[in-house]
């Protein structure tokens, strides 16, 4: 079995002295593993092609036992120069791969993922500023792709309209509520501001070349991290634990 496809470089590491293996973020497959044998030598074959955050068109092929997938060849699309020198951008990056990769990508939202996982690095290598609070927004947007979506326009109880209201979030049911219907649930319950619920709202449909305009106020932020982040936690099982995404 073999294929060409555009992919995203999310790690690389070398084994023995001149192969290397590669995580990619293929639009039709997910998350895949492949080795590049000879791929820290092979200019001809993978000419700057192999390192984390490119953007590459590759031609794989499954091994034998369609245990793990080759790299015949690689031809980069996209490189990243600025992300890469500029310590808090990549540190951003690197968040947001690892989240990913801790989620666990399916092939049914393959496409998504990489579409959110693209548009983020490219976003963090083109603008003059990032967003403060990407990483959230990533999290957040990766979250109601694959499955999660958080309906906001109403209370999830009474229909109220809740825009412009402080509502408030039920962690073990995942919904919206009003203040009254929160009040008269036994679940845990975050504050949602005007300005977070409009934000979280707006995450569902902006991709991330217009989360400029989502700069939350810095008394909003935290409370909107508070409540990605419980939601996450809750619901899709992954925390933030000494420095790295676990799976609870
Ligand atoms: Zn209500």
């Amino acid at each position: 079995m073999e294929f060409s496809e555009r992919m995203l470089v999310l790690q690389v590491g070398k084994f023995r002295e001149s192969d290397m293996w590669v995580r990619l973020l293929s639009p039709s497959r997910g998350v895949i593993s492949a080795f590049a044998f000879g791929g820290s030598r092979s200019r001809r074959r993978f000419a700057g092609c192999l390192d984390t955050f490119n953007e590459i068109g590759v031609h794989v092929k499954a091994s034998p036992g369609k245990q793990f997938f080759i790299l015949q060849e690689g031809v980069l699309i996209r490189g990243v120069s600025r992300l890469r020198r500029d310590g808090q951008r990549f540190g951003m990056a690197v968040n947001c791969v690892r989240f990913l990769q801790s989620f666990g990508i399916v092939p049914e939202g393959a496409e998504k993922a990489h579409f959110l996982m693209r548009e983020t690095l490219r976003l963090l290598e083109d603008r003059e500023q990032a967003p403060r609070l990407l990483p959230v927004f990533f999290r957040a947007r990766l979250a109601f792709d694959q499955g999660y979506a958080l309906e906001l326009a109403h209370c999830s109880r009474c229909g109220k309209a809740l825009p412009g209201m402080y509502a408030r979030l039920l962690i073990r049911a995942g919904q919206a509520a009003c203040p009254a219907c929160a009040r008269a649930t036994s679940d845990y319950r975050l504050p949602l501001g005007p300005e977070t619920v409009s934000t979280l709202k707006a995450l569902h449909i902006l991709a991330p070349d217009a989360w400029d305009g989502l700069a939350a106020h810095p008394a909003a932020a935290g409370e909107f991290s508070e409540a990605v982040d419980a939601f996450i936690r809750y619901h899709v099982g992954i925390a933030w634990e000494d420095g790295r995404f676990v799976r609870r």
